[in-house]
């Protein structure tokens, strides 16, 4: 493991200059630790400075009271969003994406914010032993002609195939969320959609994130569709594993007819993968098996297939219907 040096930064401001001071180039924020020092010991990071940002009190505070938004601090942990009452009642994908999502004792640990950025879990990036475009930009994809049966079919590229890992973003997604973050430059504020990139020809820039950037909190509005919501997450094995294929679905009904749709997906694609064109295909009809179905085959359209994992097109799919099927249930 690299050596590196440690602070803690007991404020935003204080965190934010130690950045801009030991130089973004080798310097890591480090909040749960979870990915970050995984990757340490693997020799993937290498980061000289380490800025643990677990003292900064600001960071920590979540509201589910206002009536235009929910906000979550990026240093929330995943359990503690995942076991809020309100959250567990009103936007059941949210809670069921965070506790679907590693294992107790992970949850216990990480946060919100880390959850957003943590990295690909292809193998091939986490082995210093093989050439990876993400990893070392310009050296080759070892996925792509290699062992890819968990790899992305929406969103890659000739570059890099890898999955985004996570469960929350996707069911953030569909919800429409907002990060707020905060640089030397100041704050901004950046709709979930835009937050994750496509790999293209520059798979080591995963997020429009800065290096000096801090995520501040994030920001929930409040909307009809959070009560007729899920996640559905499908796995090799029932718990403590990353998706196969996974679908938050959230729609509004009156009249038996589909007034508002979100289908938001995850373990198929290289970036948190919302579905639109399918969204579109529910609303004005009634939901049933057969438009539900209609609907997982368009946000499909454009998948582009190994032979390894092709299967995800079919199980994306009935994810998807799946998904759909609670979602209206709780409407
Ligand atoms: P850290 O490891 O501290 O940081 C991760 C990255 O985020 C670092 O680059 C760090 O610099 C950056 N960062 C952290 N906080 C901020 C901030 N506020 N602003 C800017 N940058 C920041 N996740 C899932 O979604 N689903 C799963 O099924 C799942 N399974 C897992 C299984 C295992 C065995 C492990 C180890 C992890 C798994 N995870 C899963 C990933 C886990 O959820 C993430 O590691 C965790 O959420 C990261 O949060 P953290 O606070 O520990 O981040
Ligand atoms: Fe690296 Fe992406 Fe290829 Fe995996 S899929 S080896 S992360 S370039």
């Amino acid at each position: 493991m690299h050596g590196f040096d440690y602070s803690r930064p007991a404020s935003v401001s204080d965190a934010l200059r130690a950045m801009v001071s030991l130089g973004t180039a080798k310097s890591r924020f480090l909040a749960g630790g979870t990915t970050l020092v995984d990757l340490m010991k693997l020799d993937v990071e290498t980061p000289d400075h380490v800025i643990d940002i677990t003292g900064i009190d600001e960071l920590r505070a979540c509201d589910v009271s206002g009536a235009r938004e929910l906000t979550f601090g990026a240093l929330a942990n995943m359990s503690e969003v995942a076991e809020d009452p309100f959250v567990r009642e009103s936007y059941p994908a949210l809670s069921e994406a965070l506790w679907r999502a590693a294992s107790q004792q992970l949850r216990n640990m990480a946060t919100i914010g880390g959850n957003l950025v943590q990295r690909t879990r292809c193998a091939y990036f986490r082995s210093t032993a093989y050439p990876c475009n993400k990893r070392v930009p310009g050296s080759g994809c070892s996925a792509i002609q290699g062992i890819n049966r968990g790899h992305a079919v929406l969103g890659v590229s000739d570059a890099c195939i890898a999955v985004y890992p996570g469960d929350l973003a996707v069911a953030l997604l569909a919800f429409d969320a907002v990060v707020d973050t905060m640089s030397p430059r100041g704050a901004r504020s950046i709709p979930l959609g835009d937050f994750h990139l496509e790999p293209r020809s520059t798979p080591h820039e995963e997020t429009v994130l800065c290096a000096d950037e801090l995520i501040v909190r994030v920001r929930v509005p409040v909307t009809k569709v959070g009560k007729g919501s899920t996640y559905v997450k499908v796995r090799d094995r029932e718990s403590y594993a990353f998706a196969l294929t996974s679908a938050a679905a959230a729609v509004d009904i009156a009249e038996g007819v589909v007034r508002d749709a979100r289908i938001a997906l995850g373990g198929v694609a290289t970036r948190p993968w919302r579905a639109r064109e399918a969204e579109q295909s529910l609303i004005g009809s009634a939901l049933t098996d057969e438009t539900a179905r209609r609907a997982g085959e368009l946000a499909f359209e454009g998948a582009l297939t190994k032979p390894m994992n092709a299967f995800k097109v079919p199980l994306g799919i009935n994810t998807i219907v799946e998904a759909l099927m609670i979602a209206r249930q709780r409407a």
